[in-house]
């Protein structure tokens, strides 16, 4: 009895779809997620600012973003040790537990303060423990990792277009950690610098890798 369906004769390439349908699609598009952010509001943000960081992350590392709807911010993660802010370090795993697998970087952006602890070199406390131990920050991003937080809480300006220069420059700055770059020492002007606990490093520095921190995520 003849075969009536020779797999012998038929290319691997045109078996593909039917693969995917039959081991499910997911599978077959993962390679495309490791080029998605997810950004996603926590609490009401700006979508004129949401739209500008998109292009951002767009130019700098050809990353597509997909902006999704408002959520609260997580009450779990909020603090009153100096002043009312919300845990960045509890933010970040509260991102990735909402993360999809359709994206592989979440981005959190809100207008809340966030905050984290500042650690010395020890892996201590940073004295005075008092001033770092809820230390305010403009953004945090794991190194590498796949989840980062932006505020615009310590950005703001009354120059709105400030504003969105710097907010589009840390949440490229966190990005850049998820990718795993550190700090950058190069010497040459980049927007990985350490900011150094003053926004003024932030307004120094353009919105663009140098030639060294960009061939590291090329
Ligand atoms: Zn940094
Ligand atoms: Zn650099």
């Amino acid at each position: 009895m003849s075969r009536l369906f020779p797999l012998n004769r038929v290319p691997l390439r045109s078996l593909i779809p039917v693969l995917c349908l039959l081991f499910g699609f997911q599978s077959c598009i993962d390679t495309h997620h490791t080029n998605r952010v997810a950004l996603q509001p926590l609490g009401d943000f700006d979508n004129a600012w949401m739209d500008s960081v998109s292009v951002s992350i767009k130019e700098i590392y050809g990353l597509e973003t997909v902006i999704r709807t408002d959520m609260d911010i997580p009450k779990a993660t909020f603090i009153n040790v100096k002043s009312p802010r919300y845990r960045a370090d509890k933010l970040l795993r509260f991102l990735n537990s909402v993360r999809t697998d359709t994206v592989h970087y979440i981005q959190g952006l809100t207008m809340f303060d966030i905050s984290t602890t500042k650690h010395d070199k020890y892996g201590k406390v940073k004295e005075p423990e008092s001033k770092y131990y809820d230390w305010g920050i403009f953004g945090l991003g794991q190194r590498p990792g796949t989840a980062s937080v932006v505020s615009t809480f310590r950005l703001k300006n009354e120059d709105k277009s400030l504003l969105i220069s710097r907010l589009r420059k840390v949440c490229v700055h966190e990005i850049g950690h998820n990718m795993g770059l550190k700090h950058c020492d190069s010497g040459m002007p980049c927007v990985m610098k350490d900011a150094v606990e003053t926004i003024k490093t932030i307004d120094g520095e353009p919105l663009s890798l140098c030639t060294k921190c960009k061939k590291k995520v090329d």
